[in-house]
């Protein structure tokens, strides 16, 4: 199973294939790494946007409430017997408390049923104005239950100050009837001050709206934005759903794409919302997406390209080592198998035969009087006619299993598999019939052509130990067909198959047939000639 696996992995296709595989996967580990990097920077957004609103929000509600604090205290020391009656500087230090006295905090007023300023934290005497037609003395003199009043913004008429809210309280009779207001002024500057202090990248803004949808500032601060009522627009019923939460959305005052945390200021009609654009988050984690991605296709096209070269060499050695395979097992001259294919070939169909008991049967052909033919028209003559020769003789090993081969110099083997003798003598009468009909001029032949003559030894007819055997027998039996005359087949005798079996082969390799024991062969097949049952078929 491995090993297959590893054949497959050595394919030339499958090298491509595993590194578009790998070029995959690694372009799946840089998307999920982009990914992960999104969900970070939106984690991080997150979490800034909840630390600076709750810090805000922390600061805000302890400014109102010591704000809140000073307007109680103002309305306890108006409560306080005799305070209206004593002279006014006294009565301003009794009732104005300098912890209201910070920066961006205005001036404390005690304003009449009138609307008129009885009393003014800033000025003895206090400074006349009257505030009948300001949102936060009408909510007062109209419900007595309002409790901390937080107007909307308003250009202060006393001062020509920055824009400002007021926070205010009413003040009411033993009777519960209306007795004026207790009012204090703080300036919006506070808010931007404390805005401004904030990182929230180039376009991340921050909100504090009243409840009523009144934008009482922003960041970035345009001037025709605070004041600006968001009531009916989607983000603004969303602030009001929950006293905090979070949500994606477009900004109704600049249309940007924000990711926005809200919360109620705690204990005040106020909301703040903190907002990081979309696009903020987003540059980072894009700027290093961009530069993985890069990375990661510059590293698949490298590795595709590899494998692809990779391929190419593989697929070029393979087709040489074939190549060389199939030299390796071919000769050179005729084209057609050599020695090394045969001895491989024959032993495969050696062990076949003895497992299955189906006959095997060997031709050995040997050119005849082909020396005087080399003598007679030249070397490379002689080659030409082995080639032709070679070709006829192989054209008879048609079947699976039959193979023809050149033995050496002008001596070729036939191996037939699954063959009778029989039926092998009939083969080489045709072979031998076939090479003369080719008609290559041989002057030195009694013929005048160039003829073979052919042993055949089968393993139905005899009984051998070895292959190499068999092949003995068909050579003993080739000497015969010289000794007959040449141009003839002869069938190997039980003699010649026995006698070769006398001292036994140990290895199953063919053997190289030397002259002498062809000399040998040649005696005794002189010798067996003589039997009268010899059958001569040429
Ligand atoms: P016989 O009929 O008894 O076989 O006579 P012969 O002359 O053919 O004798 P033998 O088989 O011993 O001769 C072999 C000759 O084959 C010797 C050599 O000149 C020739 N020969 C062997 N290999 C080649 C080859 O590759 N090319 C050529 N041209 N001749 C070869
Ligand atoms: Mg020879
Ligand atoms: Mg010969």
């Amino acid at each position: 199973m491995l090993k297959r696996l590893i054949r497959l992995l050595r394919h030339p296709a499958s090298v491509v294939w595993v590194s578009l595989a790998l070029a995959m996967a690694i372009s799946a580990v840089a998307v999920w790494a982009a990914v992960e990097m999104q969900h970070d920077a939106m984690r991080r957004a997150n979490e800034t946007a909840q630390n600076v609103s709750l810090l805000i929000e922390r600061d805000t509600a302890r400014n109102l409430e010591l704000y809140d604090l000073s307007l109680k205290a103002v309305i306890g020391g108006l409560h306080e017997p005799g305070v209206m009656k004593l002279a006014p500087q006294m009565r301003q230090r009794v009732l104005f408390d300098s912890s209201a006295m910070a920066q961006d905090l205005g001036s404390l007023f005690v304003i009449d049923v009138h609307g008129n300023v009885v009393a003014d934290s800033r000025a003895v005497p206090p400074r006349r104005v009257n505030v009948s037609d300001r949102d936060y003395f009408k909510v007062h003199r109209d419900s007595p239950n309002v409790g901390l009043y937080v107007s909307r913004p308003f250009k202060p008429r006393l001062t020509a100050g920055d824009t400002s809210i007021a926070l205010s309280r009413r003040l009411s009779n033993p009777d519960g009837s209306f007795a004026g207001i207790v009012v204090g002024t703080m300036r919006l500057a506070y808010f931007r001050r404390l805005f401004e202090g904030t990182n929230l990248g180039e376009r991340g803004s921050i909100t504090l709206m009243l409840t009523d949808g009144t934008v009482l500032m922003r960041r970035p601060l345009r001037a025709w934005m605070v004041g600006v009522n968001l009531a009916g627009s989607d983000n603004f019923n969303a602030f009001q759903g929950a006293p905090e939460g979070r949500f994606f959305a477009q900004s109704a005052i600049d249309g940007v794409d924000r990711w926005y945390v809200y919360r109620h200021i705690h204990g005040f009609p106020m909301i703040l919302s903190v907002g990081q654009a979309i696009d903020d988050i987003d540059a980072e984690w894009r700027r290093r997406a961009w530069i993985i991605g890069v990375l990661t296709v510059l590293l698949d096209v490298a590795i595709v390209a590899l494998a692809v070269l990779f391929s190419q060499q593989l697929r070029r050695r393979i087709a040489m080592e074939d190549r060389l395979r199939v030299l390796a097992r071919t000769d050179g001259l005729t084209g057609i198998n050599n020695r090394r294919a045969f001895d491989e070939r024959a032993n495969t169909e050696w062990r076949r035969a003895r497992r299955s008991g189906r006959p095997l049967s060997a031709l050995i052909c040997d050119i005849d009087h082909f020396k005087t033919y080399n003598d007679r028209y030249g070397h490379a003559a002689g080659d030409d006619a082995l080639t032709a020769v070679a070709g006829c003789i192989a054209s008879y090993a048609r079947r699976p299993g039959d193979s023809a081969a050149r033995y050496g110099g002008e001596e070729f083997t036939v191996l037939l598999a699954e063959t009778a003798e029989r039926d092998a003598m009939r083969l080489a009468q045709q072979i031998r019939a076939a090479v003369e009909a080719l008609k290559l001029r041989h002057a030195g032949n009694p013929r005048g052509v160039l003829t073979v003559s052919i042993g055949v030894a089968g393993t139905d007819e005899h009984t051998f130990g070895t292959l190499s055997e068999l092949l003995e027998a068909a050579d003993a039996a080739l000497y015969r067909a010289k000794a007959d005359g040449r141009n003839c087949v002869r069938q190997a005798r039980a003699l010649e198959a026995v006698s070769s079996m006398v001292p036994p082969t140990a290895s199953e390799t063919t053997p190289q047939l030397t002259t002498e024991s062809a000399k040998e062969t040649e005696g005794a097949a002189s010798k067996v000639q003589q039997d009268p049952h010899t059958e001569s078929l040429s």
